[in-house]
């Protein structure tokens, strides 16, 4: 009933259909990449056959929905007005790439207050969200919003704060949310043993709701529960008990969502990594 859904972030280098290839090499069922290199501010444009391309060798490799990560850069939350602005433009290219795409959902940091204190960063948010909504009328990909590990003044590490975002928007219905396996243990929310797993689901339910999550990254953790230090392992190479992995992948609550590996490339006695995290998530499926 839940087939078809794990997938891992593939790189665009030497463009976007070389993330689809990697995908199928790795066994995935979906993928997740960049709409533009992360570390760079401006890209040129994605054209129209650049874009056919993409959508066509993910029809032809008979992959399901795609999603998209925005680059590192992008701070909806910077005090700094030159910053903030054009992480907005940034924002604003990215949703149109990734409509371009066919992507389903774009996650997104929320951003870091810099020291100016998280209801500060949050309002900032809600208006830099309305504002690139407002530019790009029509579109259907979502904004997700993921949760963080914390780090630094990162925004998104109590659901609260996704919460204040959702609540805060005049179009929550563009948004949805990412949860990051790794991401929340760091931030010191513990999914094991069953009572506290049902427990976070109903606090997420609460905060967030949990039909706004639409995908989950899934990734185990190198740091301590509540280290607020995002550290991704490999899946039961980390420090999260595999327990929680069997929760979240047969949780029919998160059943349409794509579930997609973040964790460290390369090979093993010549195989790769992606594929050995896809079967062990495989293997969890009851
Ligand atoms: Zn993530
Ligand atoms: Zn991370």
């Amino acid at each position: 009933m839940k087939r078809g859904r794990f997938g891992a972030h593939m790189s665009i280098a030497g463009g976007h259909q070389n993330a689809v290839a990697a995908a199928v090499k790795a066994g995935c069922d979906t993928l997740q990449l960049f709409t533009k290199g992360n570390q760079q501010w401006a890209a040129a444009p994605l054209t129209d056959a650049q874009a056919k391309l993409f959508r066509d060798s993910l029809a032809q490799a008979g992959l399901g929905q795609p999603v998209g990560h925005t680059s590192y850069l992008i701070n909806l939350a910077s005090p700094d007005p030159v910053n903030r602005d054009k992480s907005i433009r940034a924002l604003i290219d990215e949703i149109q790439r990734a409509e371009a795409l066919g992507l389903s959902d774009l996650v997104m940091h929320p951003g870091a207050h810099m020291n100016e204190g998280v209801q500060a960063g949050v309002q900032r948010i809600v208006s830099a969200l309305d504002e690139a909504h407002q530019a790009t009328s029509g579109v259907k990909v979502r904004v997700a919003l993921e949760t963080t590990a914390g780090q630094g003044t990162s925004i998104g590490c109590e659901l609260e704060h996704i919460g204040a975002i959702l609540g805060g928007v005049a179009a929550p219905e563009r948004l949805s949310v990412c949860v990051d396996t790794c991401h929340i243990f760091a931030a010191g929310y513990e999914l094991d043993p069953a009572e506290k797993y049902d427990a976070w689901v109903d606090l997420l339910d609460q905060t967030v709701g949990v039909p706004r999550v639409r995908l989950w990254h899934i990734n185990d953790s190198v740091k301590k529960l509540g280290s607020r230090v995002d550290r991704h392992a490999g899946i039961g190479r980390g420090l999260i008990p595999v327990a929680v992995f069997e929760r979240v992948v047969n949780d029919p609550r998160f059943g349409h969502c794509p579930m997609i590996l973040e964790t460290p490339k390369g090979e093993e006695d010549g195989r790769d990594l992606d594929l050995i995290n896809l079967e062990i998530l495989r293997s969890l499926e009851r």
